[in-house]
């Protein structure tokens, strides 16, 4: 059976039953601007930055809410509709303390860029807005609420990708805000600190404490890597400036993790930088430590481990991997107990 289909910008597209005008869009190569769409969560179209023309309809609709419909004919980038994105974009910035120059995601921002790229120079409203002081209490996230734009994705991330629930919407009109059960802080709430809202956060409302100061998101390397803390092997980015991690987030559309990290993952970093981490092996002689070469450790390790086989049989020894070690470094290691030295006895710490 043939797929439905509908007309986007003139060119006619397929697509699957439960597919959003936005999907199929992106499908295509078409770019809707968002700032509240979050993949895989329930589309909200609080925001109404990817407004959308649908021949017929009274109104614009929000793509990423809409779900495509056979024979539609949709226009993503008409004069009125960059008339309604350019002025919900102005009523964001109108809504909050959008100094850019002041702010942690100078830089990354998504509001920061559409103002931009819709050519707001400067904004023609003004109003009383709610300008509630920003939490500082923990030492791992900030939450700067003068320049929250109520976007929602913390919300979703935290209880639809994480399922913390931790995190909703609480007051109303410009006292609207994303709070804990009772609204306290972070770190007197239900919040585990995985930092996912922190990484969804398109402004600078959610960031990362640590991370102050130390460099625009222009100035970093991105070095993708393996986290070291457990067997499932989150792909992270690394976020450096010179020599020194500033901050760690998710890569997104990666297996196994896809976008989400833990707290361990995420803000578990500073002992890459401890002065106290061991930087060679070491070998005890007569009760104290001596600084040696992998080679003689190694070899230190093999001599004795063929003694005590030799002596006792391969069951006198034993071997336990360790849960930072990467499922391959733990496959190489049962490897060797079996297939070399002879003896299942290998464990895993994380085993139980
Ligand atoms: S949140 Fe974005 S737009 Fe607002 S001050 Fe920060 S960088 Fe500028
Ligand atoms: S850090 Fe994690 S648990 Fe805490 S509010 Fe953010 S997403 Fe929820
Ligand atoms: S804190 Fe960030 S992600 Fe959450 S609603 Fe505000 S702007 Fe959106």
């Amino acid at each position: 059976m043939s797929k439905p289909t509908l007309s986007l910008d003139g060119k006619l597209a397929e697509f699957s039953p439960g597919q959003t005008i936005l999907d199929v869009a992106r499908e295509q190569g078409i770019d809707i601007p968002t700032l509240c769409y979050l993949k895989d969560a329930t589309p909200t179209g609080a925001c109404r930055i990817c407004l959308v023309e649908v021949k017929g309809a009274r109104t614009l609709v929000a793509s990423c809410a809409m779900p495509a419909g056979n024979g539609m004919v949709v226009q993503t980038d008409t004069p009125e509709v960059r008339k309604s994105r350019r002025l919900n974009i102005e009523l964001l910035l109108a809504s909050g303390n959008h100094n850019c120059l002041t702010c942690e995601k100078n830089g990354d921002c998504k509001l920061q860029a559409l103002a931009y790229a819709y050519g707001i120079t400067d904004i023609r409203f003004s109003g009383q807005t709610q300008q509630y002081p920003a939490e500082t209490d923990n030492p791992l996230i900030v939450r700067d609420f003068s320049r929250c734009i109520l976007c929602g994705r913390c919300v979703q991330a935290c209880n639809e990708l994480q399922v913390n629930q931790a995190i909703g919407y609480g007051y109303r009109g410009a006292k609207a805000k994303i709070v804990t059960t009772g609204d306290r802080p972070y770190n007197d709430s239900d919040c585990v600190f995985c930092g996912q809202c922190v990484q969804v956060c398109p402004v600078g409302a959610l960031t990362e404490k640590k991370a102050k100061g130390l460099g625009r998101s222009y100035e970093m390397t991105k070095i993708r890597t393996t986290c070291p803390y457990c067997g499932v092997g989150c792909q992270m980015w690394l976020h450096v400036k010179d020599g020194r991690i500033a901050k760690v987030t998710a890569v997104e559309d990666a297996q196994p993790n896809r976008g989400m990290l833990c707290v361990k993952g995420r803000f578990g970093y500073d002992f890459i930088h401890s002065p106290e981490r061991l930087t060679t092996p070491l070998i005890k002689e007569d009760g104290e430590f001596r600084q040696a070469s992998w080679d003689e450790a190694l070899n230190l390790v093999a001599t004795r481990l063929k003694a005590i086989k030799k002596k006792h049989g391969a069951d006198a020894i034993a071997g336990v991997s360790c849960a930072r070690s990467i499922n391959e470094d733990s496959y190489n290691m049962q490897k060797l107990f079996r297939g070399v030295i002879g003896t299942n006895n290998i464990d895993h710490c994380a085993r139980t």
